[in-house]
């Protein structure tokens, strides 16, 4: 019986058209290669260190994010690509200044230090700070039901957590961000003084998280400071004002905004053999927060696209497409970096065929998400194969990246990079996103996953 099935395979194999085979042999020794390169002559983990030890947090407009551009602008100049320039953009300027400082109040006067931290685009407290009474929601719907009434003269605490029962947390996060982003802008309505979000991690600890928050068309003087609380701040704070309703938070903050600045996106490339025209691009975004040094959001996806160009180099693979390595300057608060590329590259005419990005953390690759048509899809699933002796399966429709998001109408992939999600959101946006969460092989093997798939579309095109 197993005999008579092996026959029947190999009558089978041979009726598969030669030149597929062929390119599938070819392909596959040159995905061992790009791995092989990536795990022991890589490059990447050593850039992070320098990005991370030697510079740290790249917070826009930042004397780190400058040396951050000239560094990463020198190293793209030392691999001997085609070409290497910077970007000019206009970026905004924000600061956190001294450290924040608040407490819990009880009703008998104790006061319980609580670690939380200012949200990215908060305004400061005033000089005294703000003293208020409490009052927990769910979510922004909540606002709506409590009124003026409730809210006028409180601080407004949003203390929906991540759903730990999604695997992709990612998903779990995009299910509670509207707090942090929109918490202020839509309390400011109701009078409230302040906002308090949970931190948007799945780990309980004391470490608060920041991101980006907005006030919309909120005017100055209605605008109101918002802090992220850490995980066990926010569930102390709950299980207090159970027992107490009425009692107080003060909280202190420093910030400032100081409007535009000019900084720069990084971009090197390599000039394709065939299509020199038209465009590939491989990115990730080097500005980050301040809080900890950035290595995984996201100093991974820096390094690693940077990586894909040098294998290829070191490879000697011409690519038939010109290929280029974009470092995105504002991911974090603004996106100016990703929305001037793409507004350049309306601009100048330049075709763009594919773009993947890399800023989920420089975790275990799993796989990508795409964002094409059927027939592109079809095309990666195809490849699939390929990526299988690297554990790499996972292939979704989905999102692309922020920073590559601009590009979508004059492009025909978007591609997003996907390691293993479970232990970003420990990290992300905290002071613990630091070069020692970002694991060495797990870095490489990402790079080599990038590679490959740059490699994969460089080689077929896209339809
Ligand atoms: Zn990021």
């Amino acid at each position: 019986m197993k005999i008579r099935l092996i026959s029947l395979s190999i009558v089978f194999l041979s009726f598969i058209p030669l030149a597929i085979s062929q390119n599938t042999v070819q392909d596959s020794i040159m995905l061992k290669k790009i791995y092989t390169a990536a795990l022991t002559q890589g490059k990447s983990y050593e850039w992070l260190d320098h990005l991370a030890n030697n510079i740290g947090g790249r917070l826009s407009g930042s004397i780190e994010a400058e040396v951050a551009v000239k560094y990463t602008e020198a190293e793209l100049k030392e691999l001997g690509l085609d070409k290497v320039w910077l970007q000019p953009v206009m970026v905004p300027k924000w600061t956190r200044g001294f450290k924040e400082y608040a407490y819990i109040e009880t009703l008998s006067g104790d006061k319980t230090i609580v670690d939380i931290c200012a949200l990215g685009g908060s305004v400061a407290t005033p000089s005294l700070g703000i003293k208020a009474e409490v009052v927990e929601v769910n979510g922004l719907e909540e606002l709506a039901v409590l009124g003026k009434e409730k809210l006028s003269g409180k601080i407004v605490f949003f203390n929906r957590p991540m759903d730990p029962s999604l695997i992709q947390t990612f998903a779990a996060y995009s299910g509670v961000a509207d707090q942090r982003y929109s918490g202020a802008m839509e309390a400011a309505k109701y009078g409230a003084v302040g906002v308090l979000v949970r931190s948007l991690t799945l780990l309980r600890d004391d470490n608060p998280h920041t991101g980006a928050m907005s006030y919309g068309d909120t005017p100055p003087e209605r605008q109101i400071p918002a802090a992220a609380i850490s995980t066990n701040g926010a569930e102390y704070l709950s299980s207090l004002l159970k027992l107490q309703p009425d009692l107080k938070f003060y909280f202190k903050q420093n910030c400032k905004n100081w409007g535009d600045v000019p900084s720069f996106n990084v971009i090197g490339e390599i000039k394709g053999s065939e299509y020199p025209d038209e465009y590939m691009v491989v990115g990730g975004h080097l500005d980050s927060w301040d809080l900890g040094d950035g290595a995984q959001d996201d100093g991974a996806g820096v390094v690693q696209s940077m990586e894909v160009l040098r294998l290829f180099k070191k490879l000697n693979y011409t690519p038939r497409h010109t290929i280029r390595v974009v470092l995105f300057m504002n991911e974090e608060n603004g996106l100016r970096g990703g929305k001037k590329y793409a507004q350049e590259a309306k601009r100048k005419g330049e075709k763009h065929r594919f773009a993947l990005e890399s800023d989920a953390g420089g975790f275990t690759p799993r796989g990508f998400t795409l964002d094409c048509n059927d027939a592109n899809f079809k095309r990666v699933e195809s490849w699939m194969s390929l990526f299988e002796p690297y554990l790499v399966h996972f292939l979704q429709k989905g999102h692309g990246g922020a920073d590559i998001g601009p590009l979508k109408g004059n492009i025909d992939v978007l591609a997003g990079f996907l390691p293993d999600s479970q232990r970003y959101f420990d990290y992300h946006h905290a002071a613990t996103d630091t070069f020692e969460a970002v694991n060495k092989r797990e870095l490489e093997l990402g790079a080599a996953t990038m590679a490959s798939l740059v490699y994969l579309f460089d080689r077929y095109g896209t339809k």
